[in-house]
């Protein structure tokens, strides 16, 4: 067992990006970070994977990796025993894991449509019933869900994933008000255009042109939404609950 102290820190999606940048940012001699990853290269996810575990000792932090899909329910299940049966407690649940299968919406399949569903918005479904549970019976917990500036725009190309990330608001909201009463606060931070993998792949002409819409003049960095994570996680947010948090350079205002 843990010492008391020690607080439960689980990150969907940790391996990379911004869900690493959370792992580091959370890392403190008093928490033990808990985060998954799944992807199609297991050897390189692992290998991704125990780099995050590095970045998070060198932080001050202990942080263990678990292969688990956030889309699959029993997956999911067997992510958060493992857990429980290690240290008996969830204090913050970030759910972060996410994918894009971007096409315009007369050509998207509906293969892409269900993937980015299943990821998006049925993972923190899932990883958020599972975390209720845990954190209405300790009477106490912070869910912190990582949506989209898109989800409150909307964008060209991005059905499935701005449907996604607003169902994701509207979970974060509901999620909120149902918990509140057991000192479980739930709140959303939807990034603007970061700087990492999933926004590598973009076009050279698109990333220019979302360039010149920031206010602030560049993209946002993994550590600009670890902050406002670690915010939410943090003792100074116990009022806040069932806001979005838009961490975006002044992209949308
Ligand atoms: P990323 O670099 O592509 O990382 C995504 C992470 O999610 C990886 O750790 C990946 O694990 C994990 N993942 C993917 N599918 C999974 C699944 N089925 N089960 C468990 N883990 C899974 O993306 P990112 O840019 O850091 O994005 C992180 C979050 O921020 C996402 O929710 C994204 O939608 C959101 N966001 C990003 C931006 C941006 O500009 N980058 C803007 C707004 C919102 P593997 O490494 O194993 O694949």
């Amino acid at each position: 067992m843990t010492e008391k102290a020690q607080r439960i820190i689980v990150v969907t999606g940790g391996s990379r990006g911004i869900g690493r940048a959370i792992c580091q940012r959370l890392a403190a001699a008093e928490s033990r970070i808990y985060f998954n990853y799944f992807a199609g290269d297991r050897a390189a996810e692992e290998a991704a994977a125990a780099e995050t575990i590095e970045i998070v000792a060198k932080a001050g932090g202990q942080a263990k990796g678990l292969w688990a899909n956030v889309a699959v329910a029993a997956e999911v299940t067997a992510f958060f025993d493992a857990i429980m049966d290690e240290v008996g407690r969830v204090d913050v649940l970030v759910n972060n894991a996410g994918i894009t299968r971007d096409a315009l919406l007369a050509r998207m399949k509906e293969a892409d449509w269900d993937a980015v569903l299943s990821v998006d918005l049925k993972g923190p479904f899932l990883c958020s019933q599972v975390a209720t549970r845990i954190m209405a019976k300790q009477h106490g917990g912070r869910i912190i869900n990582i949506s989209s500036i898109v989800g409150a725009m909307g964008n060209i190309g991005q059905a499935n994933y701005v449907a996604a990330k607003a169902g994701l608001i509207g979970l974060t909201k509901t999620t909120a008000r149902e918990y509140a009463s057991r000192n479980v606060t739930v709140n959303a931070v939807a990034p603007g255009f970061i700087d990492t993998a999933m926004t590598a792949v973009l076009p050279e002409k698109v990333k220019t042109a979302m360039l010149a819409s920031i206010p602030l003049g560049r993209m946002g960095s993994p550590e600009d939404v670890a902050e406002a994570v670690a915010f939410l996680a943090s003792d100074a947010a116990a009022y806040i609950t069932g806001q979005v948090l838009h961490v975006n350079g002044g992209m949308y205002m």
